[in-house]
């Protein structure tokens, strides 16, 4: 049996296996670095952050249009012209961004752009689950540490009150769950997923309980073939987009509001980003960020883990 550090089984387990493998109940005789980053931390009510963002929006100008759907995208001598509603009511405007999440590429495609995109965006079933946190995880009402382990193959983080959360980090041994129609996805956690996830967490931490009915939350990423966002203009002049946000950029929310702004003043006023790509300067840390990272036509990335921790 491996060290355990603060109820933290530190063995090194590599690579992921699924449960069903005899292998995975191995014990080790190798341990596990790690970084730890005290003054990290985490949006734990997303729903709440989200609505703050809107708030903020509406003061800033913004209306929002609920309960209809984007139907179609106008153009006229290779320039957006309008949006077009399922209510029948129709947007003139000179600019629109694509923020539509897993429906992203459904959206590039009622505007027509897409013909010179290298990446490719697919809708990726997810599910995270719910449980109770090992006793002592969160000390003093706090929510504990969150852990990014690449070597079991989950992540997890606790929450105030005692929950515990754990997700996936799309270890080769499990399957991909891609989907054509993201309004099909069943809602349900699967017991399959549920049991890997939290066995392979309690592995990590050994006071897990592992509870006999799946809990948790079931959404959509919307994935890059290269697991990086793309935050572009595209071929049709004032269309943008703001996709393939890969399961991991709401808290890059902010200042992706902030990429996008200024790729689209500059190219509004001229400037070619392909050629001569947006260099945007973080406020906070005064450091220059080159945007074309984050381009339509990027080769495709090799330096990430091709997971959702980017
Ligand atoms: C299970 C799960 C866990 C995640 N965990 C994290 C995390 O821990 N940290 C993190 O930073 N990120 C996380 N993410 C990723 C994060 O949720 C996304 O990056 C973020 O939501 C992207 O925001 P968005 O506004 O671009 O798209 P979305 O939030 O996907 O919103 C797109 C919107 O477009 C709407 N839409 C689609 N089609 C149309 C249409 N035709 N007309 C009108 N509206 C339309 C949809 O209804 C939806 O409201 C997670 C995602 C999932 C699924």
């Amino acid at each position: 049996m491996s060290e355990r550090i603060l109820g933290i089984d530190v063995g090194r387990y590599w690579p992921p296996k699924r449960i069903d493998d005899d292998e995975f109940w191995a014990e080790t005789e190798t341990t596990l670095g790690a970084v730890y980053t005290p003054d990290a931390g985490f949006v734990n009510d997303p729903q709440l952050a989200a609505q703050n963002l809107a708030a903020a929006a509406r003061a800033h100008g913004a209306e929002f249009r609920f309960h209809t759907s984007v139907r179609g995208i106008e153009r006229a001598h290779g320039r957006v012209t309008a949006v077009t509603l399922a209510d029948g009511s129709r947007i003139p405007c000179g600019v629109v961004v694509n923020a539509a999440g897993p429906w992203s590429t459904r959206i590039n495609e009622l505007a027509s752009v897409g013909s010179d995109f290298t990446v490719g965006c697919r809708p990726l079933r997810q599910e995270v689950a719910h449980v109770a946190a090992p006793a002592g995880f969160g000390a003093d009402n706090r929510a504990g540490i969150c852990v990014a382990d690449m070597d079991l193959g989950i992540y997890l983080r606790g929450e105030a009150g005692g929950g515990l959360l754990v997700g996936g980090t799309e270890p080769e041994c499990d399957p991909l769950q891609w989907v054509d129609d993201p309004d099909a996805v069943t809602a349900h956690p699967t017991t399959a997923v549920f049991e890997a996830q939290v066995t392979r967490a309690a592995r990590r931490l050994p006071a897990l309980e592992i509870p006999n009915r799946a809990r948790g939350v079931v959404g959509v990423y919307d994935v890059a073939d290269d697991w990086t966002p793309i935050y572009d203009r595209t071929e049709l002049d004032g269309f943008y987009v703001a996709m393939g946000t890969s399961g991991n950029q709401f808290k890059n929310a902010p200042v992706v509001g902030k990429f996008l702004a200024a790729i689209i003043e500059q190219t509004e006023n001229g400037v070619d980003h392909d050629e001569r790509p947006v260099r945007f300067v973080g406020e906070h840390t005064g450091l220059a960020i080159d945007l074309s990272a984050f381009s339509r036509k990027r080769p495709r990335g090799a330096e990430n883990s091709g997971t959702v921790l980017g």
